[in-house]
């Protein structure tokens, strides 16, 4: 059997930031970091817009407690506000940090690092490399990880998490390249797996985030936290779902509606068009279900709205934001110096996920910890984003948290003895696992039901909820579920299955979206990015707390935990 002292499960910010700083600590260790994709390609490539940090390069009067405010407020003060505190005290070390690894920000003028405006925030504190700051943030790290010898893993994709007695003691990993299949053994296991977008039919995320993490933790007995919340993005570009980055209405674009009107006076008359993502998505919801979206020939009652760059300009269009015109340009052949792109809300983030600690070592329950099981980055919950995160702020979790759970680890190994297991169990389940895909010869395709399942995800748990419709979501589930057993893959190779790949996804999919529904349907009220039409306002007095579903093949349970409110006592949310 294969052993590391750490193995990390995820190449982006947050498994990188983590694993760099075991070796930083302990160069002796032995680190490995896993990832189903190349790390380069994990879904932290793809960040825009930016990463939030008091440096005060800009606004002068910023300070770390305005920040944690706007934090907690943008969170609709669901966050634990012990962890929103380290989050934005640490910030402007862990961007120093980076530059000093050679991270490429855009600057001012006078050379220090530039920073901009962004949703909920009330100062310019967004630090970014022009719209690619997790691309300028990501090569760094990995090409670190290079320097200091973690071993990597890439295009291995993880199937089972290990745990007996109530431990974490390693994981079962398939090699896509071959179809080989591996036990590793480890003092210490990090889930750093990134989210969930791909549970629904429209999102900004990349085809690898199936929140394989959550699901195998789910499976494994482990809770999950707060996964009613789920993030929908207001600028999703009409039809394709990518993102137009928060940075563009950052640096002045306006949303119209079909009367050329910038409705967001409606809604945020302060903010407006940089009011936080859960209050936007909504107004431009309610815009199109009032007959003033727009259609492609540009009449009313469609299903977009309009993003308006044109008054910023070509030259600044094409300095701040150069990736977003391409992606319009490219994507629907819009020019967005002399055309308004179509956009409309789109899956974006998982705000709930693995229970961790501030030091990011797993919960078992809301006063016990996974021994030996770690959780950083959007796969985890802090919770630093409650309800509803801030643009800007995932990045600088993953690297905050990704560094602080690294420190954790460095140190819980020392004391830990290699664990001991019987490999050969796991090994056999996880191949019968595969065999029972690769044996069958007709049924149901997988894309088919994948389709089926999102559909039904983004029908019944969208921007708006509802008792009757979330009921009737979880019944559609249980009909999924039985045709799951049913698909079949033509690929029956070794070499590059990626159909098999898919179809292990798809299951991690089906576990996290029933516990999105569940979870969804057992708060009655109306809280952030969770907005139920029959439970309009929000419930301090019954809600003010943490969800912790449990999943087992017989259903969900779901159990409450409290949530650490120190500094910022709970008040109505305006913009
Ligand atoms: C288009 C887009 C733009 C964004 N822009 C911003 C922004 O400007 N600012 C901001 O703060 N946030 C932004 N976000 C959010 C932010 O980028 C993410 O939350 C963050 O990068 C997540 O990083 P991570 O390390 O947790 O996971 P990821 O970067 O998603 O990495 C997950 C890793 O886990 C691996 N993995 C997953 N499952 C398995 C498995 N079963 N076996 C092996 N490996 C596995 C993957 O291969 C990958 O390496 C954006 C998100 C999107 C989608």
């Amino acid at each position: 059997m294969r052993e590391h002292d750490v193995i990390i499960i995820g190449g982006g910010l947050a498994g990188c930031r983590a694993a760099l700083e075991i070796k930083r600590i302990n160069p002796s260790l032995d680190v490995a970091l896993v990832a189903k994709t190349h790390p380069i390609r994990s879904h932290s490539v793809a960040a825009q817009g930016g990463i939030a940090a008091t440096l005060k390069n800009v606004d002068l009067e910023d300070s770390w407690k305005a920040h944690a405010f706007d934090t907690v407020k943008g969170s609709d003060y669901l966050a634990d506000q012990d962890g929103v505190e380290i989050l934005a005290k640490e910030a402007p070390d862990v961007i120093i940090d980076l530059e000093h690894m050679g991270v490429l920000f855009s600057r001012l003028p006078d050379g220090r690092i530039a920073q901009r405006a962004f949703g909920g925030h009330s100062y310019k504190r967004t630090c970014y490399a022009a719209d690619k700051t997790g691309h300028a943030i990501l090569h760094e790290l990995v090409s670190n990880l290079r320097r200091y010898g973690v071993q990597i893993y890439e295009e291995w994709y993880v199937m089972q998490l290990i745990r007996e007695d109530g431990e974490a003691k390693g994981v079962v990993m398939y090699q896509i390249f071959n179809g080989d299949m591996e036990v590793v053994r480890a003092k210490a296991v990090m889930f750093a797996t990134g989210g969930y977008g791909r549970v629904f039919n429209t999102t900004s995320n990349d085809f690898a985030s199936t929140g394989d993490g959550l699901a195998m933790s789910a499976v494994a007995g482990i809770p999950l936290e707060d996964m009613e919340f789920v993030q929908f993005h207001p600028t999703g570009l009409y039809p394709v779902g990518v993102l137009i980055s928060e940075a563009v209405r950052g640096e002045g674009a306006y949303l119209r509606n079909s009367e050329g009107d910038r409705f967001m006076k409606n809604y945020a008359p302060n903010q407006m068009e940089l009011a936080p993502r859960d209050i936007t998505s909504r107004a431009i919801t309610l815009e199109i279900r009032a007959g003033r979206g727009i259609n492609l020939d540009g009449s009313a009652g469609g299903p977009f709205v309009y993003l308006d760059l044109r008054h910023m300009g070509k030259e600044k269009i094409m300095s701040r934001v150069p990736f977003c015109w391409e992606e319009a340009h490219r994507l629907v052949g819009v020019d967005a110096i002399e055309q308004p792109m179509p956009v409309r809300p789109t899956v974006h983030y998982s705000m709930g996920g693995i229970p961790v600690n501030t030091d990011g070592q797993v919960r078992a329950s809301a006063d016990s910890l996974v021994e030996g099981l770690f959780a950083a980055g959007e796969s985890a919950c802090v919770s630093v984003h409650g309800a509803n995160r801030l643009g800007s702020n995932s990045l600088l979790e993953c690297v905050v948290y990704g560094k602080r759970t690294g420190a954790t680890i460095a140190s819980y190994v020392e004391n830990r003895k290699m664990p001991e297991f019987d490999e050969q169990s796991y090994l056999n389940g996880c191949q019968q696992r595969v065999r029972n895909l690769l044996d069958k010869s007709e049924g149901i395709r997988i894309n088919q039901l994948r389709q089926e399942f999102q559909d039904c995800m983004t029908e019944h748990c969208g921007v708006f909820r509802s008792e009757k419709i979330m009921k009737e979501g979880l019944e559609k589930i249980e009909q999924l579920k039985k045709k799951y057993d049913l698909i079949y893959l033509d690929d029956k190779d070794n070499c590059w299955n990626t159909e098999l790949i898919e179809a292990l996804e798809l299951k991690n999919l089906m576990i996290v979206g029933e516990i999105i529904l569940a979870s969804a349907l057992n708060r009655k009220e109306s809280r952030g990015a969770h907005s139920r039409e029959d439970y309009p306002n929000r419930d301090d007095a019954n809600f003010l707390k943490h969800t912790l579903a449990y999943y087992s093949a017989a259903g969900i349970d779901i159990n409450w935990m409290s949530v650490v409110i120190n500094q910022f006592e709970p008040k109505e949310r305006k913009y």
